[in-house]
């Protein structure tokens, strides 16, 4: 099987009530620059990495998978991964240049994409293909009840939401307020809201300091927070050293890191307590595949961010036996042939051949940004 064409697509998808934000981000599209591999066969594979939908970061991406990626492809063998992904990280050479942001979020794109090409030529389902067995139920937790600008009482009534209504056995919820004072307080009234026995996670999406962390971290104890994500800035290994020791709460991190090194320091360094790679960021199934490694070494469960929209990294959270559970965040489900689906709390066993990622022509057409 040889790669004929490497074909860009750009979508910006609304996400959930038009606008959603955390401590330093406001988000009203999720960006999905990506790109259809074609082959000599029938089969072509969707890939795609997660943005914040800014048009002229997107165009950088989509023209690194077209432009330096794409060339490298054509005439390749999509199903022997492992050997182009060495091959893109060093031939254009990109590693020169990058072995993080665009170039890297470009890689994770292509590595989807040829996972999906090779499962759909094994007439798999990925998480087959790798290994995984139907009998592992994956746990979703709702991220999507939990945003910082949302007022306090619809705050706690979306979460209750979830919790009794919508199955779900754990949620996560955003702080960073300008007053940590009121991030407590909504903190516990979302746990006096879902009651005592549902898993409560809180994430400041690097916006405290030291100094903030140090004060308020100790205090989420009082409700019972399952660990607190990201509490310093993404790349201040020293830092969450520092904390994890001070503090009694797990920390988790790992959305923000692009590759095995990075998550590697944070790990020696006994800076992080759980891991949370992006597939569409930190290399693909490849990159996610060597990451949970690293957890299994160490024995730190991993729990992968939802950037690619939960679509491909189900399959490897189904096979690999460091993977925990997978944040959950609903709002690109009717992009796909095939979308993520949960049934009391539980991700459902995907069932078709490849990775997950094929999205139907009306999105494409639809929320398609490429002029
Ligand atoms: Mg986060």
């Amino acid at each position: 099987m040889k790669i004929t064409a490497v074909e860009p697509f750009l979508l910006h998808v609304p996400v959930t009530g038009g606008s959603i934000a955390d401590s330093t981000h406001v988000v009203t599209h999720w960006g999905m620059p990506g790109c259809r591999i074609l082959t000599d066969t029938d089969l072509v594979g969707y890939g795609y990495t997660g943005t914040h939908a800014s048009l002229a970061l997107d165009k950088l991406l989509t023209s690194c998978i077209t432009e330096v990626y794409g060339p490298l492809l054509l005439g390749e063998d999509p199903r022997e991964i492992q050997a182009l992904h060495q091959k893109l990280l060093h031939d254009p050479p990109t590693h020169w240049v990058g072995r993080a942001g665009i170039t890297q979020m470009a890689l994770s794109a292509v590595d989807l994409a040829l996972w999906d090409i090779k499962a759909k030529a094994a007439a798999e389902p990925l998480w087959c293909l790798l290994g995984g067995s139907p009998e592992k139920n994956v746990e979703a937790y709702n991220t999507d009840c939990g945003w910082l600008d949302r007022a306090q009482g619809k705050l706690v009534d979306d979460c209750r939401r979830m919790v009794e209504e919508e199955g779900f056995a754990a949620v996560k919820m955003k702080v960073g307020k300008s007053d940590p004072n009121e991030d407590l307080a909504r903190v516990e009234a979302v746990r006096k809201g879902i009651g005592p026995k549902p898993r409560l996670m809180v994430d400041a999406n690097a916006k405290w300091d030291m100094a903030t962390a140090l004060e308020f971290g100790p205090r989420l104890a009082e409700f019972d927070v399952t660990w607190l994500e990201e509490p310093l800035w993404h790349d201040d290994v020293t830092g969450h050293a520092q904390l994890a020791k001070e503090i009694e709460i797990p920390l988790a991190l790992g959305e923000s890191l692009y590759n095995l090194d990075q998550f590697r320091e944070f790990v020696l360094a006994e800076a992080v307590h759980c891991l949370q790679p992006d597939a569409s960021r930190c290399g693909g199934i490849t990159g996610l595949w060597e990451i949970a490694d690293l957890g299994r070494t160490y024995d730190l469960p991993v729990s992968p961010h939802h950037g690619d929209m939960m679509q491909a990294q189900i399959h490897a959270v189904i096979a690999h036996s460091a993977c925990v559970q997978l944040e959950f965040i609903p709002w690109t489900l009717h992009c796909f042939e095939e979308p993520v689906s949960i049934q009391d709390g539980f991700y459902q066993l995907p069932e078709s051949p490849g990775a997950s990622t094929t999205l139907t022509c009306e999105a494409l057409e639809k929320y398609s940004v490429l002029s």
